[in-house]
């Protein structure tokens, strides 16, 4: 069954529509990446996805059901504030599993347990603001990803990491998806992200209302940094942007 599926959905602001007839399906395994220019409606496309903003039109089904019954992870660019800062990383990550009454100790095993699986390194001792960008946002999407959602949504996540904990982060995106299996939509505005990591680009130009045009990126995993520099994903990505703009 498809993981989540978004039929004839539009939604305006002051009669003025962001998105009009949008029409997705995303597979368990997908990782989606979302690319388009600021203001062209990506962030309110994935809060339609997770019931946080009601569409004017249109149904969202997550494996068959309404999206607000399902449990969904989200991690957003400003990953600060998302975190507890009066808690450590490990009690940051684990914080899901609290809330379901599972002990300290218990907790602790837990997470090790998950990051060792993930093969994730992090200070789990330190707190938030003792950590980099990049380990913040890690903490973020791991205490996501914790609870096995069915889908995780991105919404511009390592904008604000400096480059080399992006280059890490990417990576290991990469290996969480594969690893748990689960599907991610992911929005950026950086081109090259939006290829490095996806199986599958929208484009949202602003312009159409909605998907202007899905693309299959079939570059072999793990995706580096230096897939970045290679022939083929330069001229991939300048057919893109030509694709976008025409
Ligand atoms: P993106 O994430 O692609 O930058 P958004 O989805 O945040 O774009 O916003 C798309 C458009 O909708 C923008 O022009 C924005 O100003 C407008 N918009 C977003 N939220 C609201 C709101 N609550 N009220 C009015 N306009 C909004
Ligand atoms: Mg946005």
């Amino acid at each position: 069954m498809d993981s989540v599926v978004l039929s004839g959905v539009s939604k305006s602001y002051n009669g003025r529509f962001i998105l009009k007839d949008v029409n997705l399906s995303v597979d368990k395994g997908d990782f989606i990446t979302v690319f388009g220019p600021n203001g062209s409606g990506k962030s309110t496309l994935l809060n339609i996805i997770a019931g946080i903003i009601k569409p004017d039109k249109g149904k969202i089904l997550i494996e068959g059901r309404p999206s607000k019954e399902q449990i969904i992870g989200y991690a957003f660019q400003n990953y600060r504030d998302s975190l507890l800062p009066w808690r450590t990383n490990l009690e940051n990550i684990g914080f899901p599993l609290e809330i379901k009454g599972v002990s300290k100790l218990k907790i602790e095993n837990e997470v090790k347990k998950f990051l060792k699986r993930l093969n994730v390194r992090l200070p789990l001792d330190k707190y938030p603001y003792q950590s980099s960008g990049g380990e913040q946002q890690l903490v973020a999407i791991l205490r996501e990803v914790i609870s096995c959602p069915k889908i995780i949504l991105m919404d511009e996540p390592f904008s604000a990491i400096d480059m080399e904990g992006r280059a890490y982060i990417r990576i290991k995106i990469q290996e969480i998806w594969c690893e748990m299996g689960i599907a991610i939509i992911f929005v950026t505005h950086d081109i090259s992200e939006a290829i490095q990591l996806g199986s599958k680009l929208l484009i949202i130009d602003g312009k159409t209302l909605g998907i202007k045009e899905t693309v299959s990126i079939n570059f072999k995993r793990p995706r580096t940094e230096d897939l970045l520099l290679s022939s083929s994903f330069v001229k991939f990505r300048k057919n893109l942007i030509w694709k976008m703009r025409n």
